[in-house]
């Protein structure tokens, strides 16, 4: 954060450039299904609620629903 606040982010606001902020902890542990988390084994995560899939498209699932913050705010 400390790069992002004290380059990235004045650089962007000089120049009109919109910045957006995701938190990928846990990203690939959280079944996208139920939310139930839980770290996979191998490549492959397998969720109790039956929901299986490869860990990188969980992770990326995960990424694309959260929401958005931009510095000044949140949205969904
Ligand atoms: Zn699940």
């Amino acid at each position: 954060m400390r790069l992002y606040n004290h380059t990235i982010r004045p650089s962007c606001s000089r120049n009109k450039v919109t910045t957006l902020i995701k938190i990928v902890a846990y990203t690939s542990q959280t079944c996208p299904y139920c939310g139930q988390r839980k770290k996979a084994k191998d490549q492959t995560y397998q969720c109790t609620c039956g929901y299986t899939a490869h860990r990188d498209r969980v992770g990326a699932i995960n990424i694309m629903r959260q929401p958005v913050a931009d510095g000044n705010s949140l949205s969904a």
